[in-house]
């Protein structure tokens, strides 16, 4: 099974089997992003999907779960996202979930029958950038969607019985609006209960707009001791019913998964004995390698 350009998957979905339908992003234009530089917007003809459905069937017919690869694969019409889960299903009849990249706008696309018919088919465990709940953030980050608009439409992908990953980025908001991310996105988070947050820390490399943004000043990077800072605010501000915190990326300061709110005073503490671990180094920033990985934690 061939897959084209580099092949970007949530760290949960392992185990998946990671099948085409797309390539490159239909947005392609977030601030921060340097996943699918020069990669036009494709979408995979249905001939080649179903041979490497047919591949599958043969090589890892026990397969439970699938990811479709590139990166918003929830741009695809319902009727064509139908098509490929029925095939899926026809050809790897274990498969109980059928997961994917999807944006904010990608949901707005479908009405609420699409998306109640697109959860029968088994979609689900959607991996939402939603990244901040502050229009200052998503606007300069030009995420194409506003905290109103996240919170609607999750909320409709809630309603139809859609599972997904609310991801959010810490630092987003910079040095200036750190304290403000931090508050609207709880507040957001809050409001529409995820089953599961991923939380990542921004960082930019060679090829996107922010890496140079950084690079001349205009946007002002956080230091270590505010993303502590942010981090502690955000945890103690969630107010949560039933969500899996993974907060593993490898951008993160402080890694760590638990559940809320079970572990919230827990999670608070860790952050606060990396902050004291720390404590001559908090006006540095953060020197990160490949996949913005923290060198000097
Ligand atoms: S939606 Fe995702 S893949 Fe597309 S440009 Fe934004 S961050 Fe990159």
């Amino acid at each position: 099974m061939n897959i084209t350009g580099i092949v970007y998957r949530p760290p949960y979905e392992a185990n998946s089997l990671l099948l085409q339908v797309t390539l490159g992003c239909s947005h392609n234009k977030c601030t921060f992003c340097y996943m699918y530089p020069n990669v036009p917007f494709t979408v995979c003809p249905m001939k080649q999907i179903e041979a490497d459905i047919e591949e599958a069937a043969r090589v890892c017919p026990n397969v439970e779960r699938v990811f479709l690869e590139h990166g918003d694969a929830f741009v695809l019409s319902a009727d064509r996202l139908s098509q490929i889960a029925e095939a899926i299903h026809r050809k790897l009849p274990k498969v109980k979930t059928i997961a994917m990249y999807a944006s904010i706008q990608n949901i707005k696309q479908k009405t609420d029958s699409e998306l109640r018919r697109l959860c029968d088919l088994g979609i689900g465990g959607l991996d939402i950038g939603v990244e901040s709940g502050l229009d200052a953030a998503l606007t300069y980050m030009n995420k194409g969607h506003t905290a109103k608009e996240a919170r609607e439409q999750l909320l409709r992908l809630t309603k139809a019985g859609i599972t997904y990953s609310f991801n959010a980025i810490l630092g987003c908001g910079g040095a200036e609006l750190w304290q403000e991310n931090a508050d609207a996105t709880a507040a957001l988070i809050n409001a529409v209960q995820p089953h599961l947050l991923f939380i990542g820390t921004l960082h930019a490399q060679p090829g996107c707009k922010l890496y140079e943004d950084m690079k001349s000043g205009i946007f002002k990077e956080c230091t270590v001791g505010q993303l502590l800072d942010e981090q502690e605010r955000l945890i103690s501000l969630l107010e949560l019913e039933d969500t899996i915190y993974f907060g593993s990326h490898p951008s993160n300061i402080v890694s760590m998964q638990a559940a809320l709110p079970k572990h919230k005073e827990e999670m608070l503490e860790v952050v606060r004995e990396t902050r004291k671990s720390l404590q001559d180094r908090l006006d540095e920033y953060p020197v990160r390698g490949g996949e913005g990985s923290i060198l000097n934690r």
